[in-house]
């Protein structure tokens, strides 16, 4: 049985290896788009759902995240919200989000997560009725976004926030890097039976050129190595230098930078 008012999420690649996600709210007929990676694009797949855009919600200010802001700005004349702390960074941005912030689409609860890292002002959105979670480059399956403008010790604060969330949460994550991200984590989490199983499918997926995402909590706690840099193996494989919970994670994610 399908409820006609549950929130309808539709997700498409775009550019090299980013993913579109527009999510539509059937009773308010509010739409979100959740960044912009490739305005063309997304104006396609709103028009072949009849779908109006009413929100931009951006996650960060990289030109793959919020590139499109004006051109669907212009056409559609909907709103942006993005992080505050990035104002200036975000084209046409008119709604300034902090942590704990909730906005809605229809009676749906979309709630502001801070988490910096990869940016010094990236955001992530939790839908709590749907235990969904649009991660843009924070959380990879099998990954975590490169720290372009924070440290290790705001991105593992970052990660925890997320680990916090319940474990069914489903999670769309903005790039396609999950096969590269297991080929890394093979490399310092081995024997990990759930990696393997999860190898085995993704490239069966990504062989039939379908995604590997959305992910979800539970699976990314049992392979991701940035969730889980104290597993024996883990900490094994990096040796007996780094002994604490946060150098070790600084430790994987320089290895996964040189990988
Ligand atoms: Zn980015």
């Amino acid at each position: 049985m399908t409820d006609k008012n549950a929130l309808q999420i539709h997700m498409f690649p775009c550019l090299s290896d980013n993913y579109g996600f527009l999510v539509h709210d059937p009773a308010s007929r509010q739409t979100a788009s959740i960044d912009t990676p490739d305005a063309d694009v997304i104006s396609r797949e709103l028009e072949a759902r009849n779908w109006q855009l009413t929100h931009i919600l951006n996650t960060h200010h990289h030109f793959d995240h919020a590139g499109g802001n004006l051109q669907l700005k212009e056409h559609y004349a909907c709103r942006i919200y993005g992080p505050a702390h990035d104002a200036e960074r975000i084209p046409g941005m008119d709604i300034r989000l902090k942590e704990g912030d909730i906005l809605t689409l229809g009676a749906h609860e979309i709630r502001v997560m801070e988490t910096p890292g990869h940016t010094s002002g990236h955001i992530v959105y939790y839908l709590p009725q749907q235990r969904i979670l649009f991660a843009g480059d924070t959380l990879f399956s099998v990954g975590c976004g490169r720290l372009f403008e924070g440290t290790p010790a705001q991105m593992w604060d970052s990660l925890g926030k997320i680990m916090a969330l319940p474990e069914d949460t489903t999670i769309y994550c903005a790039h396609e890097y999950t096969l590269n991200n297991i080929e890394f984590a093979r490399s310092i989490d081995r024997n990990n039976k759930d990696l393997e199983r999860y190898y085995q499918e993704a490239r069966q997926l990504r062989s039939e050129n379908r995604p590997t995402l959305p992910t979800t909590l539970s699976l990314e706690l049992r392979v991701n190595p940035f969730l889980r840099p104290d597993a024996p193996a883990i900490a094994e494989t990096l040796g007996a230098g780094d002994s604490e919970t946060l150098a070790r994670f600084a430790e994987i994610r320089r290895r996964k930078d040189r990988f």
